[in-house]
């Protein structure tokens, strides 16, 4: 595999994965001669040469550029996105970020399972009020990872962070009101695995503290108001 190939591929806007996942199988058979069919091995072969395959120099370094377009397996795939930062709020480190991890299957807003889903998530982070504590009555970002199991019915993403964010309360922080930044991402595990993963942070994102002109003027160009009355 000539690397600066790669990494022309890799650095498309809309990278062509099937020819990336090819460069990739290429250089593994030519490495080892083996069967690139054999995909457990190829994505082992892969992660060592991160660490330290001679042939790969800058693999390591450029390894974020890698998952620009491909990842070596589901479970790096679901590592690397909810791990994500929030590029809005990280420009006000004023607060500790948190990171946690339920293995609790996701619940969307049927009736049956939500209350049962908001007892056990709050029995589980009970313990963990003082772990909160600085967060607990503050604006919030907070991002969301749900993971679905393989065969299980695809909910919305909005409802189960609404039932999740609900079931967080009095616990990690007091109302979900505090939640001025919300993302939330479905992902399914394609296996039995589910749980959900939340990343927490302060943020003064709607905060004027760093603006220098605080009236807001704003030119519509002759855009008129909906005027929600005549829809009533
Ligand atoms: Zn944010």
């Amino acid at each position: 595999m000539k690397n600066s190939a790669l990494w022309e591929a890799v650095a498309q806007e809309t990278p062509d994965f099937a020819l990336i996942k090819q460069m990739v199988a290429d250089a593994y058979h030519l490495e080892t001669g083996d069967d690139p069919s054999n995909i457990d091995s190829l994505v082992l072969w892969l992660r060592r040469s991160h660490m330290y395959n001679d042939n790969f120099p800058d693999l390591m370094v450029k390894l974020g550029r890698l998952h620009h377009a491909v990842f070596d397996s589901v479970e790096e795939k679901i590592g690397i996105i909810r791990q994500r930062p929030c590029y809005v709020c990280l420009k006000y480190p004023t607060l500790p970020i948190i990171t946690f991890s339920l293995r609790v299957s996701p619940q969307s807003r049927q009736v049956e399972l939500q209350g049962a889903f908001k007892r056990a998530v709050a029995a589980a982070m009970i313990n963990r009020r003082e772990e909160f504590a600085a967060l607990y009555d503050r604006s919030l970002c907070i991002a969301v990872t749900f993971v679905m199991a393989k065969g299980r019915k695809l909910s919305d993403v909005d409802n189960m962070a609404k039932t999740y964010l609900d079931a967080l309360q009095k616990s990690v922080y007091r109302n979900d009101r505090q939640i001025t930044h919300l993302d939330a991402i479905r992902l399914r595990s394609h296996s039995k695995e589910t749980f959900i993963v939340t990343r927490i942070m302060g943020t003064e994102v709607d905060e004027l503290d760093d603006v220098i002109r605080q009236n807001f003027r704003i030119k519509w160009a002759g855009k008129e108001i909906i005027d929600l009355s005549n829809y009533l």
